[in-house]
Parts: structure tokens; sequence; C-alpha cells
């Protein structure tokens, strides 16, 4: 690749982002690539396009800053909204979901142990009740050993 902005302060080592690489939808041959810009506005930012896209504006006209492949994405159905938060708010997103997990976490608890107990008493039961089915056979062979002798 050697991608090594020269002369920028800002961080060359930025996380490039999960989307996935659709397939072109104007030529429908080639897979749409992520890159990172080099000019000087827009250093390190991330773009997506198709291979075939000239400079000029000739060849594939597939072209979209990150934002706008995101957007693009969303509204083509390639990827749900959970995804497309991820990417826009991640941050807000970690926080709702941990008080969300924290919540069913403690009802999963509750739930599971009752279940458990709930579980326990069956087995508890059902050993019980074989056992007295066991105890009603053993009585009725005696009655009839005894009956038939
Ligand atoms: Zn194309």
């Amino acid at each position: 690749m050697g991608t090594r902005s020269s002369g920028s302060s800002s961080s060359a080592q930025r996380r490039r982002s999960d989307l996935p690489l659709i397939k072109c939808p104007c030529c429908r041959v080639k897979n749409i690539v992520e890159l990172t810009a080099t000019t000087d506005a827009n250093r390190g930012r991330i773009f997506f396009t198709c291979p075939d896209h000239e400079k000029d504006g000739s060849g594939c006209n597939f072209w979209y800053w990150e934002e706008g492949y995101v957007k693009y994405l969303e509204r083509k159905g390639y990827i749900a909204d959970k995804e497309l938060r991820d990417v826009k708010h991640m941050s807000e997103r970690k926080k709702a979901v941990n008080n969300e997990d924290g919540g069913e976490d403690e009802v999963k608890k509750l739930m599971l142990s009752l279940v458990s107990i709930g579980l326990e008493i069956v087995q508890i039961l059902k050993g019980m009740l074989v056992g007295f089915i066991l105890l009603i056979v053993a009585l009725v062979c005696l009655v009839l050993a005894v009956w038939l002798k």
C-alpha cells in the first residue's frame, strides 16, 4: 500500500471502517474498494469507489465518502439500522446497550434461577412419582402372589 502521509499532523493510522464492500451497482463487475483520501483538503478521509472510477469522471461514477456510503448501504438494505448506529453513534450505542444489558441481565438471572429451581422440583417430583409407582407395582405383585397361593 505505502500510504504514509507526509507532512500531515493528523494520525495516519486511522482505523478503517468495517463496512461491507458491495459489488459495484454501476458496472456490476467489480467490488467497491475502500480508499483513504490523499488530497490536502481531505487527507485521511475514507471514501468508497469502484476500481473503474476515473478521477476525470470517466468510467464508473460510483463514489461516496464514508457517511454517504453508509447511507447508500442502508438505503439499499445492505446494512441494518444496528450497523448504521455502530458507525455513526458508537459511544451512544455502547452506553445504551450497557444500560439495556444491565436490566436484562438481572431479569435473565432471576428467570434462570427460577427455572433451575422449577427443574429441580420437577426432578424431585419425578423421582417421587417413580418411587411411588414402583411401590404400587411391588404391592400389587405381593398381593397377587399371596392371592394365587
Ligand atoms: Zn463499477
